[in-house]
């Protein structure tokens, strides 16, 4: 620190002078610098923030399930039953959050309601996540569970997960600890085998019991980079009680799960009128815990996990609507796209149905369609800007000769 002099001003926080700082701002009794008002603004923050009790205030009003599920109709198409399950959840878990604060009947805690969604690729799990991340405006992070191996292997610790809601939040730590984290792909991390078994299972049970400790409930120490924990470092310490995980997988397989439990259940009396009622063709409607079990979740998890729901597969109709009918469709989004050239962009009917023809044999859900109408559009929206032209139609003959011209089997080509 620089000598004093007597005809310096000084910070009345760290005592150094006016030319050791970078300015000083003059108060009624003395002065601060700015190095020591912004450590005060911080200190201010965190102490603020963590004397607040959870503040729901700051989603503002609190829709009901019946507004969450309109909302998402909006975006999604079909999904009945999973909307109707996650709108109750969510609404139940904010309105858990916001009786937190208050002095009311304390002896009964209402539990947290995480959820899982179980359905194939593409049928918009993530989606609907995402949308009601969106309305809530909470911290919102998508993680993928494979991408996790137990401490000690090559992968990501658990911890991770909350790394990236943190950033998400700005490291607002009061922010992030009333978030949503989805974590994508929970059926990949399920045992091997329905028996624990004794060989090594780095990806699977290990990361379950890691995943656990998250999912209950509990203060956990996360390296603010994500990442590997590592013995320098300083850790974040975050609460897990009201973070809401949802949890999605395609559970590839566990219809023959159901099929068998639903077998043994029906043997017996009631059996023929019972089998009579089962649709064989989305038996994924049926699916229990127990289900999840007998596809290698541990019981724990399962139990952590309360909501359980289904996504049905998307037929014909289904893929069709999803791309015209939604707030931000896939074609609306192309119309839009012209027309900030200045183009109008018009799909016949037919080559709406080619392009659902198309995913159909893709397999991908939804998630093909995208990619089709994309293949499809590439010349037009190479040509468009600089073609001048102020309309643009595309016909059955454009749109299959485009598709083809790209995905022609290997051996047509030239
Ligand atoms: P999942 O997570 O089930 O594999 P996604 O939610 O990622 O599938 O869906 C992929 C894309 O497909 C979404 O971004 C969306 O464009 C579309 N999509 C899927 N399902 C629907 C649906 N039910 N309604 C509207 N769009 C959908």
């Amino acid at each position: 620190m620089a000598k004093r002099t007597h005809h310096e001003d000084h910070c009345s926080f760290c005592g150094r002078g006016s030319s050791d700082v970078g300015m000083l701002i003059a108060g009624v009794d003395g002065f601060i610098c700015n190095d020591c008002a912004e450590q005060a603004k911080r200190i201010a923050d965190e102490t603020l923030a963590q004397a607040r009790p959870a503040a729901v205030e700051d989603f503002g009003p609190l829709p009901t399930p019946k507004e969450i599920k309109e909302y998402l109709d909006q975006y999604i198409i079909g999904q009945d039953a999973a909307k109707r399950y996650l709108s109750v959840a969510v609404y139940n878990h904010y309105k858990r959050i916001r009786s937190l604060g208050t002095a009311e009947d304390d002896s009964v805690e209402i539990e947290k309601s995480n959820i899982v969604m179980v359905g194939s690729t593409g049928t918009g799990k993530t989606l609907l996540a995402r949308t009601i991340a969106k309305l809530l405006k909470v911290p919102f992070t998508i993680v993928d569970a494979t991408v996790f191996t137990e401490a000690g292997y090559v992968g990501e610790d658990v911890e991770s997960i909350l790394s990236r809601l943190l950033q998400v939040a700005d490291f607002d730590v009061a922010k992030a600890e009333r978030g949503i984290v989805f974590i994508d792909e929970i059926d990949k991390i399920a045992r091997k085998s329905d028996n624990p078994s004794i060989t090594r299972d780095v990806s699977g049970e290990g990361v379950q019991q890691g995943m656990l400790k998250l999912l209950e409930g509990s203060i956990v120490n996360v390296p603010p980079k994500g990442g590997r924990k590592h013995p320098d470092q300083d850790y974040i310490h975050v609460d897990t009680h009201n973070i809401l995980f949802i949890c999605g997988g395609a559970f590839d397989g566990i219809e023959k799960k159901i099929a068998q439990r639903l077998n043994t259940h029906t043997v017996g009396y009631n059996s023929v009128q019972n089998l009579q009622k089962i649709d064989t063709a989305d038996l994924m409607q049926y699916v229990e815990p127990q289900d999840l079990k007998s596809f290698g979740l541990i019981p724990e998890i399962i139990g952590r996990l309360p909501v359980l729901t289904y996504l049905k597969p998307l037929d014909r109709t289904a893929l069709r609507s999803i791309l015209t009918e939604p707030k931000n469709s896939i074609v609306k989004q192309y119309i839009k796209l012209f027309a900030l050239d200045g183009v109008k962009l018009t799909f016949a009917p037919e080559v709406l149905d080619y392009i659902v023809d198309q995913a159909v044999d893709y397999k991908l859900g939804a998630r093909g369609l995208r990619s089709i109408v994309e293949t499809i559009m590439m010349d037009a929206m190479f040509e468009a800007p600089s073609s001048g032209q102020k309309e643009l139609t595309i016909t059955l003959d454009y749109a299959r000769s485009q598709f083809e011209k790209t995905n022609r089997p290997p051996m047509n080509h030239d």
